[in-house]
């Protein structure tokens, strides 16, 4: 194997705190008491909690040491397709950790924080413009979240017109949570196969479009990384019969400035602040999913809503349709200050550029790597592109042992196995932020796998083999966790 990225150099081993821990030995040190201790609590004056005794230096290392074993997109390229893992720039880290900002209580009065307000009003009318809708609620606090919100506006809509419908149409390319959003708000998911192109067409709509459903979520771009091109004919057939169209914008990362959601019949979508937006996630932090809606919705929108009167930014709540809050405060803020800090700092010009080059990237790879392996659907993609290890199964290699193998070559996997309607799914996505030498350096990787892949396949089923740990009995590793070590 060529020597390359993160394959070689010093990785420590590294106990448990609990193991490290000696007796007596302590980690600060403070002034010498000049009163008598005295307990706050009588009952507090038994044993503490069970934890080690260490020194600073015991501590530092410890966790200096498991970031290492680490991987993230500070580290190196990441494509797993459908999560847009682009390098989020430091300065806007930076911006949300403005004391002003940090420091401000959700619960503070109107006239006590209007630069907090006039940052989140902005930032809504920053993403009704990037998306060609009409309004935007900043509260839900992740994509499924802003998906569940939509639906709420959706079924708040048909109740006011006292029509009550049962289902929902969901394309077999959608985003797996769309289904579960739908069912969570009481909805069928009914679903709708994608037709030999990889995208929805009219027709197939059409056929299970009925007055007993309340609309249709689509994914766009969808799982295959490819655009919804019938999507304007297929909302009037929702629209002509008393639906609305849901867009899961997750992907908006192809799209930004490219396309105006509003005018292509969507009435209702999502964003991911934490994909798009300069959140960087994967690691279980706060995500923010806005939802951004056409005029017929936003009576709807939950409370409280940033309104600005003569010149003052104030919350109301004075929205006698509104479905209510659907997250605590309003919603995850340092997440929105992140992305206005990225949105002002890029411009409309940039954000569109970004969006050309992630679509460049994809577009690249899948030219590149479509004689080495399987390309699903040929022809032009949007943000990421997806393969299969249909090439490489006569060796008994399957897309679990490539994604594996790459480890070892410094890159993280794809997403494997998804989108479902793909046996054997590799799905790449690159992102604008990734230069063309790692690209390229990618594209060799994998060529250099599918060699391996024919004249030792044995050493792909054994892969990770330089990594910190092996290949996991992933089976074990979920149904019986160790989380002691
Ligand atoms: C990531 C993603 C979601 C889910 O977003 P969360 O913030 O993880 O809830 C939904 N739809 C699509 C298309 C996505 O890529």
């Amino acid at each position: 194997m060529k020597e390359s990225l993160g394959t070689t150099g010093l990785i420590l081993n590294e106990p448990l705190l609990w193991e490290k821990g000696k007796k007596g030995r302590c980690g600060y040190s403070l002034p010498r008491r000049d009163v008598e201790p005295h307990p706050l609590d009588q009952e507090l004056t038994g044993e503490g909690p069970d934890f080690p005794d260490l020194s600073e230096v015991d501590v530092v290392r410890h966790y200096t040491r498991l970031s290492q074993w680490n991987f993230g997109v500070d580290t190196g390229m990441y494509p797993l397709g459908s999560c847009t893992m682009k390098y989020s720039p430091k300065t806007n880290e930076r911006q949300a950790s403005l004391l002003g900002f940090t420091g401000a209580h959700p619960l503070l009065p109107a006239r006590l924080c209007q630069g907090a307000l006039k940052m989140m009003f902005e930032l809504e009318q920053y993403l009704t413009e990037i998306t060609g809708m009409d309004a935007t609620t900043l509260q839900p606090a992740a994509g499924a979240h802003g998906e569940l919100c939509g639906m709420l506006l959706i079924h708040a809509f048909h109740k006011k017109k006292r029509s009550q419908r049962s289902k929902i149409i969901v394309p077999d390319t959608a985003h797996g949570t769309n289904p579960a959003s739908a069912a969570l708000c009481g909805y069928r998911p009914v679903p709708v196969r994608s037709n030999e192109q990889g995208i929805l067409s009219a027709e197939a709509v059409a056929e299970v479009m009925d007055e007993d459903t309340a609309g249709i979520m689509v994914t766009n771009p969808n799982t295959l990384g490819l655009f919804e091109e019938n999507i304007r004919k297929i909302a009037e057939i929702v629209h002509s019969r008393g639906g609305l169209v849901y867009c899961d914008g997750a992907n908006v990362n192809a799209v930004m400035g490219i396309v105006q959601m509003g005018k292509i019949g969507i009435d209702v979508m999502q964003l991911n602040l934490h994909k798009t937006f300069s959140t960087p996630h994967g690691g279980g932090g706060p995500g923010s999913g806005p939802v951004c809606v056409k005029n017929e919705l936003e009576p709807f929108l939950p409370v409280p809503r940033v309104v600005e009167e003569n010149g003052k930014y104030i919350l109301s709540d004075n929205y006698p349709e509104s479905v209510g809050k659907v997250a605590a405060f309003h919603g995850s803020f340092g997440v929105m200050i992140k992305a206005y800090s990225y949105i002002r700092s890029m411009g409309p010009k940039n954000l569109k550029k970004a969006s050309q080059l992630a679509v460049l990237n994809a577009n690249y790879i899948k030219e590149r790597l479509k004689g080495t392996l399987h390309l699903a659907y040929d022809r032009p993609c949007m943000h990421e592109c997806v393969f299969s290890d249909k090439h490489q199964l006569a060796h008994k290699v399957a897309t679990l042992d490539m994604a594996k193998r790459l480890m070892d070559y410094g890159f993280h996997p794809p997403t494997v196995y998804f989108p479902l309607v793909v046996q054997g799914a590799i799905m790449v996505e690159p992102a604008e932020t990734e230069s063309k030498e790692d690209i390229d350096q990618f594209i060799e990787a994998f060529k250099a796998i599918v060699k391996e892949a024919k004249e030792d396949p044995d050493l792909l089923h054994d892969a990770p083999k330089s990594c910190k740990v092996k290949r996991l009995d992933e089976v074990a590793a979920a149904r019986k966790p160790c989380l002691a070590g």
